[in-house]
């Protein structure tokens, strides 16, 4: 089945806001194994929208509008649609009654134009709005589908959710399943010549990779009559690529890296404490965004200055001295200083250099120390990052995460 999903607003042509429910549809439409062909976006313009349904028809089994049920007079896509499949749009008793009901239980007056919102195409199907007086709307003509949902995220969510969804389930032709192997540590330029020949011959399951912020990420997807034999051809993918990847495969789906960093702190009974300088707290914030931190975590200590890091952490005046606040030395210092204040099994440290000051031949932007103190020993890796601040600050945070994972995984 080919789908389309139209959003329709001139706010979003403005860029007033982000076209978000076209994004939760291609997700959801995806998983349902119906192929998304086209995203369009048009104002609230009667023939505009009339002309793009017109044209969408055309090419699509199945459309999906999103926005312009409402009352107000720009609220068009009940008409565009109509007029577009040559309908008349009738009163609808049971949603009139419906609008008529919720506007009495609020003691907000009612206009006219509310009751616009009751009217439906002929012959279409009533898509009841639990969270709004819009209703939406299904019509099935000529081998063709096109569903009609209101714009707010809140109303259209669950309307899709418990309504749309199980009848496109009950409709789709094939099972589309998919799982995302999260990897870091490898450029995506890097994984695609590492998995050349798996890209090069690959047909059903697919691979495709997504380059994300410091991480690549690969979906594998399969699409089967059935579900179970679906996982089978994604499981059967998912062993060769882990043959090459490897280590560098962290997670899957939706497991971030912070939860499996903290998952393996607490397989292994272990506690933490963290001295960061050039990420302030980053790392710390991201490890404590997952429940149940507490358990592991004990302590993180955001020491910028020299004298904080000297004061705090134990770090010696002389290695400042030496080797400058930035260098392998210094993490060390900061690792296992703070892994000693705290009484904790490992500690992390993190000094570098975010820019967009502050850097020289010998250091540049975005060079950066991450220690690690596990035991009696402090290991210390160094990192050179591209960016401006922010990126830098996030890349070597998760970079950070990254080495401690590797590190927990040989212990
Ligand atoms: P209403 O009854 O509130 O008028 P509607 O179905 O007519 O709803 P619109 O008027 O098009 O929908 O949009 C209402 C609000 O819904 C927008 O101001 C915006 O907050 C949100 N919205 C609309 N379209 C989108 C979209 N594509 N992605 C995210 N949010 C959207
Ligand atoms: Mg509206």
């Amino acid at each position: 089945m080919k789908g389309e999903i139209i959003a329709v607003g001139t706010e979003l042509l403005l860029g007033n806001i982000v076209n978000t429910n076209g994004q939760y549809l291609s997700r959801k439409l995806a998983d349902l194994g119906i192929d998304v062909y086209y995203h369009v976006v048009v104002g609230d313009n009667l023939n505009r929208l009339t002309e793009t349904i017109k044209t969408s028809l055309k090419r699509s089994d199945l459309i999906i509008t999103c926005g312009g049920l409402g009352p107000t007079v720009d609220d068009l896509t009940k008409e565009g649609v109509s007029q577009a499949m040559g309908l008349k749009l009738l009163p609808d008793k049971k949603s009139i009654k419906k609008i008529k009901y919720i506007f009495n239980k609020s003691g907000r007056p009612m206009t006219e134009n509310n009751i616009k919102q009751g009217y439906i195409p002929e012959g279409a199907v009533v898509l009841e709005n639990d969270n709004g007086t819009a209703p939406g709307v299904l019509i099935e003509r000529d081998g063709k589908t096109v569903i009609m949902l209101p714009g707010p995220p809140n109303e259209l969510y669950p309307m899709f959710e418990n309504k749309v969804f199980p009848w496109l389930k009950a409709k789709a032709d094939s099972t589309i399943r998919s799982k995302v192997l999260r990897v870091i540590g490898v450029g995506e330029p890097e994984v695609e010549d590492m998995l050349k020949e798996i890209f090069n011959s690959q047909t059903n399951p697919t691979i495709a990779p997504y380059a994300k912020e410091g991480e690549v990420h690969l979906r594998i997807t399969a699409k089967t009559d059935m579900p179970e034999e679906s996982d089978r051809l994604i499981a059967r993918m998912e062993q060769k690529v882990k043959a090459i990847l490897g280590n560098n495969i962290y997670g899957y789906d939706n497991e971030s890296l912070e939860e499996v960093v903290l998952n393996l702190l607490q397989q292994k009974k272990l506690t933490i404490s963290l001295a960061e300088s050039c990420t302030g707290g980053l790392i710390t914030s991201r490890l404590t965004d997952i429940p149940g931190a507490s358990a592991s975590v004990i302590s993180g200590v955001v020491s910028y200055s020299n004298d904080s890091k000297i004061n705090i952490l134990g770090v010696k005046e002389d290695t400042i001295r030496k080797y400058g606040a930035v260098s392998s030395q210094i993490a060390g210092e900061m690792a296992a200083g703070v892994k000693k204040l705290n009484n904790t099994d490992v500690g992390l440290s993190i000094t570098g250099i975010a820019g967009p000051d502050g850097g020289s031949a010998e250091k540049p932007v975005g060079l950066c120390y991450v220690g690690i103190a596990i035991e009696d020993s402090a290991k210390v890796k160094k990192f050179i990052f591209n960016g401006n601040r922010k990126k830098i600050k996030w890349n070597s945070s998760s970079r950070a995460l990254d080495f401690l994972r590797r590190e927990l995984l040989s212990l």
